[in-house]
C-alpha cells in the first residue's frame, strides 16, 4: 500500500521546481489505518511556501486515487536545514555554488532579444516566443534584463514573487516558461537607478542562483540600445546569439544595427532580424503605417558587418489582440484562434526551435576503431 501510495505521489509535480514530489524526497512518514485513512507526510522546502495548498491538494486527490485508500490525511511540514542542503546539492546536480550554468559548455540555446530603441515590441515579441517554444514542449527559461522598463510579468500575468530556498532562488512559472525578472525583486514601482556593478551583479545572480534546472532555450530581453546590461550578458554568456528586433522605418535602422553590433563586439553571432509592427491588414489591404524596408536593411547591414549571412527572420503585422494579450497578461501565442501577427511569430519559433541543442564547442566523441 505505501508503495502504491508513493507511486500515486510521483504523478504530483512541485509546481514551482516543476519535479514530481517524491524525486524532490518531499514525502516524509506515510501511515494508514485498517479502514483505508491513509495519513501522509508532505515536506515543503520552506515555511509559507506559496505552492503549499496546491500541493496538499494534489497530494490528496493523488492519494485518494489508491485502490484501498478511503480518504487521506496530507500533513504539511518542513524540511529541516540538513534536507534542505541535501535537496540543493541535488537540485544543483552537483555544480557548486554560484556556478554560471550558462557558461561556453552549456546545451541550452540562449538568444539576446535586443533593439535600437524602445516601443517597438521587443518584449511582446520575447514572451510571445517564450509561450510559443513552451507550448511545442520545450523547456523554455525567460530572464527579463530590460531592468528601467521590465514588462514581462506584467505581460504573462505573474503576480508571484519568486521563492527562495535559502540563496537559491525559485522562478515563477506562467504559461510552462520559468520567468525572472528585475520586477520580481522591488516594490510597487519604484524606479530602479542602479549603476553598472549593482546591474552586473543582479544579471549574475539571474543566472547563477535561480534554479532555471536544464533549458531547451534561455530568452534574454534585453533593454533597449548598447549599454552595460548588454555587455555583461555577452560576457556571461558566451553561446548566445543576437536576435535584433525592429520596426519598418528606415530612419529607425542604424540604432537597432547598432544595438546588434554589440554583439559581435563580445563575440555573439548574430541570429537574425525580425521586423515588428510592419503592417496593418483592414479589409484585404495592408497599411504601411511605418513605411517599409527596415528589416531588411537592418539584416542587409548586420550580414554586411558581421561577414555572415544574417536572415530577415519574420514580419510581424500589428494586431489588436497581440496588444490586448500583453496588456491583461494573457498573451496571444498562449490562446487559440486565427491571428496574422500570431502567425509569424508562431513561424519565428519554427526556426528559433529548429536550431537544436546547442552542440558548438562540443568534443566529438573519437571512434576507437
Ligand atoms: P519594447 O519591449 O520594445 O519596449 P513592448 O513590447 O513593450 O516594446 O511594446 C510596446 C507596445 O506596443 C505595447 O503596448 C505592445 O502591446 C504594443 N505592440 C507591440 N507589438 C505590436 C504589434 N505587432 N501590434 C500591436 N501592438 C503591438
Amino acid at each position: 500500500m505505501q508503495e502504491a501510495i508513493l507511486e500515486a505521489l510521483s504523478k504530483v509535480i512541485d509546481p514551482e521546481l516543476r519535479i514530481p514530489l517524491t524525486e524532490l524526497d518531499m514525502i516524509g512518514a506515510i501511515s494508514i489505518t485498517p479502514a483505508g485513512i491513509a495519513d501522509v507526510e508532505i515536506k515543503l522546502t520552506i515555511t509559507g511556501c506559496p505552492a503549499a495548498r496546491r500541493i496538499e491538494s494534489e497530494s490528496k486527490q493523488a492519494v485518494e486515487s489508491v485502490a484501498g485508500v478511503s480518504s487521506a490525511n496530507i500533513r504539511l511540514t518542513v524540511m529541516t536545514p540538513a534536507e534542505r542542503d541535501a535537496l540543493k546539492a541535488k537540485l544543483r546536480g552537483g555544480k557548486p555554488l554560484k556556478h554560471n550554468p550558462f557558461d561556453k559548455d552549456t546545451l541550452t540555446n540562449i538568444f539576446l532579444i535586443g533593439s535600437g530603441k524602445g516601443g517597438v515590441g521587443k518584449s511582446t515579441i520575447t514572451a510571445n516566443l517564450a509561450v510559443c517554444l513552451a507550448a511545442q514542449g520545450l523547456r523554455v527559461g525567460l530572464i527579463d534584463a530590460d531592468i528601467y522598463g521590465f514588462s514581462i510579468p506584467g505581460q504573462l500575468g505573474i503576480k508571484d514573487k519568486p521563492t527562495r530556498v535559502d540563496e537559491l532562488i525559485l522562478p515563477p512559472v506562467a504559461f510552462g516558461v520559468k520567468v525572472i525578472s528585475i520586477g520580481m525583486f522591488i516594490e510597487g514601482n519604484t524606479p530602479v537607478a542602479w549603476r553598472g556593478p549593482m546591474l552586473h551583479r543582479a544579471i549574475e545572480q539571474f543566472l547563477s542562483d535561480v534554479f532555471w534546472a536544464d533549458l531547451d532555450i534561455l530568452l534574454v530581453d534585453l533593454p533597449p540600445g548598447t549599454g552595460d546590461i548588454a555587455i555583461t550578458l555577452g560576457q556571461l554568456l558566451p553561446t548566445a546569439k543576437t536576435i535584433v528586433v525592429t520596426t519598418p522605418q528606415i530612419s529607425a535602422s542604424e540604432v537597432a544595427e547598432r544595438s546588434g553590433a554589440v554583439g559581435l563586439q563580445t563575440g555573439q553571432a548574430i541570429f537574425g532580424v525580425i521586423e515588428n509592427m510592419s503592417y496593418l491588414e483592414t479589409g484585404g489591404t495592408r497599411i504601411e503605417l511605418f513605411g517599409s524596408g527596415g528589416g531588411e536593411l537592418v539584416a542587409k547591414h548586420l550580414s554586411e558587418l558581421s561577414g555572415t549571412a544574417v536572415p530577415l527572420l519574420g514580419q510581424i503585422p500589428m494586431s489588436i489582440p497581440l496588444r490586448e494579450g500583453s496588456d491583461t497578461g494573457n498573451p496571444l501565442l498562449g490562446q487559440v484562434g486565427n491571428d496574422l501577427a500570431a502567425e509569424a511569430i508562431e513561424q519565428i519559433a519554427q526556426t528559433i526551435a529548429g536550431v537544436g541543442r546547442n552542440l558548438a564547442g562540443r568534443r566529438l566523441p573519437l571512434s576507437t576503431s
